[in-house]
């Protein structure tokens, strides 16, 4: 398996998560090859954990970390020009495979991201952003409910890759969600036809990030029409924990063991979701 969202980090207040700590759970877990996303920027309350801190993990253990690094798109000259080639190329070189977590809290279609992920796109780098319901508050690209600037953004890249992640991402399964709830978990079941589904089937160059709470209740509170879009999109989903904290549970890594036991997906739709879409658009196959 391939979990495409882990951290080594420090919450504000908590124990750190460590380097070994990630390791030890990983080899625990059965999970062979795992992303580790760095986190930077002044919006989170995490101590910060550099592109260069990733690299160095991943040299040493080449053989299971997936290094991304992390850009934030203010970066440079905080304008919407900015050349991220000295960035990009540098950090292609140390192996890096994607760009993430963006946590920056900046509207995900203005110019400054814009340019970024074009940018990301022709050096075929995927993005991995947090996706938050509004400018301030917490941290994140923040959309309007339904994802209206998401899609203005998946129109004007459609050579970048993005793979989305959180609540205000997660939420829009459903078609009823309320701005109330955005940025929580909500349990009730689904009502077909969200905003989620709808971009997916029609953006190709979208993915989602199951880790976390937020990605696993989008599967998990409405278990049937879970299943159904496992099925469904399972070209375009990405199994992941988002481990970060010390203790965490990841109940996905059983649910998954038991959708394949019992057959509720194919093996090949398990397969593409816990590694094999990872292994393609991440290149880790060339
Ligand atoms: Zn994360």
């Amino acid at each position: 398996m391939i979990d495409i969202h882990t951290h080594i980090l420090t919450v504000w207040g908590e124990e750190p998560f460590t380097e070994k700590h990630l390791i030890t759970r990983m080899e625990e877990l059965g999970i062979e090859k795992f992303v580790l996303l760095p986190i930077i920027g002044p919006e989170v309350p995490f101590l910060h954990f550099l592109s260069e801190d990733a690299i160095e993990v991943y040299q040493r253990y080449p053989d299971r970390v997936i290094p991304f690094c992390n850009i934030d798109p203010r970066a440079g000259n905080n304008a919407p020009d900015t050349d991220f080639s000295f960035l990009i190329d540098r950090y292609k070189k140390a192996g890096c495979r994607g760009v993430g977590e963006i946590t920056a809290n900046m509207y995900i279609d203005d110019p400054r991201c814009i340019n970024l992920f074009r940018q990301l796109g022709e050096a075929e780098l995927p993005v991995l952003f947090h996706l938050y319901s509004k400018i301030g508050g917490s941290y994140g690209l923040a959309d309007d409910i339904h994802m209206p600037r998401l899609e203005k953004v998946l129109k004007q890249c459609p050579k970048t890759i993005f793979i989305g992640h959180a609540p205000a991402f997660w939420t829009e399964i459903s078609a009823d969600i309320s701005e109330e709830m955005r940025d929580f978990f909500p349990k009730t079941p689904v009502k077909k036809t969200g905003r989620l589904p709808k971009l997916l089937q029609k953006y190709p160059n979208l993915y989602g990030d199951l880790s976390a709470g937020s990605g696993f209740n989008a599967i998990t509170r409405d278990i049937n029409y879970g299943y159904h879009f496992l099925r469904e999109f399972h070209t375009q989903l990405l199994f992941g924990t988002d481990l970060c904290h010390v203790g965490q549970a990841t109940p996905i890594v059983e649910y998954f063991q038991q959708i394949k036991e019992e057959e509720i997906i194919s093996i090949e739709q398990y397969e593409n979701i816990t590694h094999k879409n990872a292994e393609r658009i991440l290149k880790l196959k060339t």
